[in-house]
C-alpha cells in the first residue's frame, strides 16, 4: 500500500509500495509504518509528554542505510528528522508524519588505547562509552546521565563531570563522519572540511546525520572523590553564594552544580519524607589523594542534612549516580539561561523563583563553568558561550499529562524573570523553546552565527535538516 507522507514544504506526497519495497530492501535495518507492530513502542521517546507519528520510521543498522535514507528522503522531498538517543527535552527526534531517521540501532564503541581515542557510532549513549574506556581508565567527558544519547549531547556541546578540566564534549572532539544532504558520506576533522568540523562543534544537527564521532580519550579514576552534600533549601540563597566564591578558587580538576529542589519529595504512600533541599554536587578527578582536601570546603559549609560524599567509580558510579531520577516516559519541560557572573541579586531571583516550582519532582541546576570550557576561544568552534562562567538549568519533571500547562508555566516565568540579567540564546542540550523561536537559536551563537550560516549555505542549500534548531541557510 502507498503511503502519504508530508514534504519538506508542509504539502503531502504519496509514495507508492513499490518505491517504499525498493527502499526496503536495500536496507540492513527496516522501515516501520503506523501499522506495524513494533511501530508504537519505535516511536516513543525519553519524554513522555512528546507525541508525535511519523510517516515512517527508518531503523539504520550500518552507514549505507543512513546514505540509503538521506536520498530516499531527498529524491521525494520528505519532511525528515534525525532520531540517536531520543533525548533531547524538545522532542526534535521525532517529526510527525514525515521520516525518522532512527540511529539507535548503531551504538558501537570503538577503543584505541594508544592513540588514546574512541570511534563512537552516533546511536550511542553515554553509558556505552564509559563501558568501553573504563578498561583503560580512560573517558571522553559526555553528560551525567548514563543512558542519555552522545550524538546530540556533542553536537550542542557536552557539560558534565570533566567539564573545567577537559572542556565541552565537543573540544574533545578530533573527526565525524556524516552523510550529507546530498547523500554523500564525507569526513569532517581539523584536516579534511575544516570549516564543516567548526560548524558540528556546537551547530547541532544543521549540517547532515552524523553517523560517528572520533574522540580524544583522557585519563580519569577508577576512583574520584564525589561530594553529595544536602543543606536545607531555607539556607539556599547563602548556600549558592558560598558555592559560588567556593568554585571561583576551585582547581579546574573540580566540576560542580549546585540543586535547587524546594519541595518536599512524597512516598510511595504519600508522605512528605525528603525535605527541600539545596545540594552541592561535585566530581573532582584530579589525583585521588588531594580529593578529600578538595571537596572538604562544601561538606563543612553548614550543618547538613545529609552528606553522601566519598570515593566512587567514576564509570560504573559517578556517571550512574542520577540515571534512576529520570526515568523514560515522564513529563519534562526545560530550560536554561547562561550568566557571565551571578550577583547575590541574581542569585536571590533564583532562589525566589526556584521556590515555587509545581512539582516536587522538579529542580533549578546552577552550574559552575570556567576552567578549560572557558579556556577554549569563542571563534575556536561554533559553541557560543565560552565567556559564560554559569549554566543555570531549569527543569520541570512531573508526572500526568494534565499538569502541563502549571509545570511549563513555571519554568516560562523563571526564565522570563531572569532572562535580562542572562546573556543571548540558551544552552541547546535544555532548549525551552528555543526550537521555534529563531532569536534564541541565534544568541545560542553570538557571533559565530553568520559564519555557521555560510557554512549551511554550503552543505545543506534546501534547508533539509530544519526540524531541530534551525540555522536556516
Ligand atoms: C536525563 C537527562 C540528563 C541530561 N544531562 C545532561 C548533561 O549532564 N549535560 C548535557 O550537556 N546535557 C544533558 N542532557 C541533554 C542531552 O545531552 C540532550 O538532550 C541531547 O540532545 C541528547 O542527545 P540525543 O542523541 O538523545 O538527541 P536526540 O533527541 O536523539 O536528537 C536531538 C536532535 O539532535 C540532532 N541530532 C541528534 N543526533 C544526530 C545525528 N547523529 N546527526 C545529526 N543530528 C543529530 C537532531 O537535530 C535531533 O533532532 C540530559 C538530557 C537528559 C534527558
Amino acid at each position: 500500500m502507498s503511503v502519504k507522507i508530508a514534504t519538506l514544504n508542509d504539502a503531502w506526497t504519496e509514495v507508492s509500495e513499490t518505491v517504499l519495497s525498493d527502499f526496503a530492501a536495500g536496507l540492513e535495518g527496516d522501515i516501520l509504518r503506523s501499522d506495524d507492530d513494533e511501530y508504537e513502542s519505535a516511536r516513543l521517546i525519553w519524554n513522555g509528554m512528546i507525541d508525535r507519528r511519523p510517516a515512517l520510521i527508518v531503523r539504520c543498522a550500518h552507514e549505507n542505510d543512513v546514505i540509503a535514507a538521506v536520498r530516499f528522503v531527498r529524491a521525494h522531498n520528505l519532511r525528515v528528522s534525525v532520531r540517536a538517543g531520543g533525548h533531547n527535552v524538545a522532542g526534535k527526534a521525532l517529526c510527525d508524519d514525515g521520516v525518522v531517521i532512527d540511529l539507535g540501532g548503531m551504538n558501537g564503541v570503538e577503543v584505541n588505547p594508544d592513540a588514546p581515542s574512541a570511534f563512537v557510532q552516533a546511536g550511542a549513549r553515554l553509558g556505552d562509552v564509559d563501558e568501553a574506556t573504563r578498561p583503560y581508565g580512560l573517558a571522553v567527558p559526555v553528560g551525567v546521565v548514563s543512558r542519555t544519547g552522545i550524538a546530540g549531547l556533542t553536537l550542542h556541546g557536552g557539560m558534565g563531570w570533566l567539564l573545567r578540566r577537559d572542556g565541552l564534549t565537543i573540544d574533545n572532539l578530533t573527526a565525524v563522519e556524516i552523510v550529507t544532504a546530498a547523500g554523500k558520506k564525507i569526513t569532517a576533522s581539523a584536516d579534511a572540511n575544516p570549516d564543516l568540523f567548526w560548524a558540528l562543534r556546537g551547530g547541532g544537527g544543521n549540517f547532515g546525520v552524523v553517523t560517528g564521532f572520533e574522540y580524544r580519550l583522557n585519563p580519569v579514576g577508577p576512583q574520584v572523590w564525589f561530594a553529595a552534600v544536602l543543606y536545607p533549601f531555607a539556607e539556599a540563597k547563602r548556600a549558592v553564594a558560598f558555592w559560588r566564591e567556593f568554585m571561583a578558587g576551585a582547581p579546574v580538576e573540580l566540576s560542580s552544580f549546585c540543586v535547587l529542589r524546594s519541595r518536599p519529595m512524597q512516598s510511595a504512600e504519600g508522605k512528605a519524607d525528603r525535605q527541600p533541599v539545596v545540594a552541592f554536587l561535585a566530581c573532582y578527578s584530579g589525583p585521588f589523594e588531594r580529593g578529600e582536601e578538595i571537596i572538604r570546603p562544601l561538606r563543612e559549609w553548614s550543618k547538613p542534612i545529609a552528606d553522601l560524599s566519598g570515593p566512587m567509580d567514576y564509570h560504573l558510579g559517578v556517571q550512574r549516580l542520577f540515571d534512576k531520577d529520570y526515568p523514560p516516559g515522564r513529563c519534562y519541560y526545560w530550560d536554561s539561561l547562561f550568566f557571565k557572573a551571578l550577583d547575590d541579586s541574581t542569585i536571590d531571583q533564583i532562589v525566589g523563583h526556584a521556590a515555587n516550582s509545581a512539582s516536587p519532582l522538579s529542580s533549578v541546576n546552577v552550574w559552575a563553568l570556567g576552567g578549560v570550557m572557558n579556556g577554549v576561544s569563542a571563534g575556536d568552534t561554533a559553541f557560543g558561550k565560552r565567556d559564560c562562567h554559569f549554566m543555570v538549568a531549569v527543569e520541570a519533571n512531573w508526572e500526568g499529562k494534565e499538569h502541563v500547562e502549571a509545570n511549563t508555566a513555571w519554568v516560562v516565568d523563571f526564565v522570563d524573570a531572569l532572562r535580562p540579567m542572562s546573556q543571548a540564546g540558551v544552552y541547546l542540550n535544555f532548549p525551552g523553546a528555543a526550537g521555534g523561536k529563531e532569536q534564541l537559536v541565534k544568541g545560542c551563537y553570538d557571533k559565530n552565527f553568520a559564519r555557521l550560516r555560510k557554512i549551511k549555505r554550503h552543505y545543506d542549500p534546501d534547508n533539509v535538516w530544519r526540524g531541530s534548531f534551525n540555522i536556516r541557510p
